[in-house]
């Protein structure tokens, strides 16, 4: 008897915590419909991509080519590209604001415990770094899966790597050059307004919070210390790091230890 009335009561929060998850979230339900959607139609060219109504002919070519920029950026820095993110491209910052909580930023990504993923990109989104930067999280997700990249990932290295492919912040010389251990690879912060603040610990860069939960100022800082360190880190172990890194933590080890690991087992060779 107890076990039956535990059985239904597991079926019911089954059904009923999925629905809610959903019902809660409105731009994930709108993720999710954008297929059925009268408003958005599929970008010709281009697979699981919508782009809203409004958009022109000028903007679709365009977004055309950066996507196909992005992409190759992602193949060259990661391998391969396993991710399967469907891309939403809002030119008005009303649209985009149903999809991106708050609206800020140029893009956004949206990863779900099951597997799917959206990008969405706003008015400024219609550009090959937005577009490598997210396309960048969604291969970590990708790789890892949704609970690895929410248990396991500090923000700062999610950031740091994504920064790397998005030239708004960086060169590829910042990492592709090996260096000498223990040498800081140069930063952008030449042409920061943001010089005199101390870097911050990356420690305190955990959660996405810690990252973005301060001023703009904060925020800037947290990208800059974010992308300096694992440029640095990049620049010890080499590209191939990376896809060692992810093989450690999807068969279980522990993040800062596999990340350490790398970092010393070259440093001593
Ligand atoms: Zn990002």
């Amino acid at each position: 008897m107890r076990g039956n009335v535990l059985l239904r009561t597991g079926l019911l929060l089954l059904i009923i915590l999925p629905v809610g998850f959903l019902l809660l979230t409105p731009p994930l339900m709108r993720c999710l419909w954008i297929s059925r959607s009268v408003t958005y139609r599929p970008l010709a060219g281009v697979k699981d991509a919508y782009t809203h109504q409004a958009v022109t002919t000028r903007q679709e070519n365009q977004l055309r080519q950066h996507v196909a920029t992005a992409r190759n950026r992602i193949v060259w820095f990661w391998g391969d590209r396993r991710g399967q993110a469907t891309l939403i491209y809002c030119p008005n910052q009303s649209e985009y604001e149903q999809f991106c909580d708050g609206g800020e930023g140029a893009g956004c990504s949206l990863g779900l415990p099951w597997g799917d993923s959206y990008l969405i990109l706003g008015p400024d989104g219609n550009n090959a770094d937005v577009i490598a930067h997210e396309l960048c999280h969604d291969e970590l997700f990708a790789r890892l899966g949704w609970w690895r990249v929410k248990r396991q990932i500090p923000q700062w290295f999610n950031e740091g790597l994504a920064l790397l492919v998005d030239y708004r912040f960086s060169k590829p010389a910042l990492w592709d050059t090996p260096r000498r251990p223990g040498k800081r690879p140069p930063t952008e912060s030449n042409s920061s307004p943001f010089t005199t603040r101390q870097m911050i610990k990356l420690s305190e860069l955990e959660t996405t919070r810690d990252f973005f939960g301060g001023d703009y100022g904060h925020t800037m800082l947290a990208y800059q210390t974010a992308a300096s360190e694992v440029a640095h880190w990049l620049s010890v172990v080499g590209k191939a790091g990376i896809p060692a890194l992810m093989d450690a933590v999807a068969k279980g080890d522990n993040f800062s230890d596999a990340y350490r690991q790398l970092e010393r087992q070259r440093t001593e060779k």
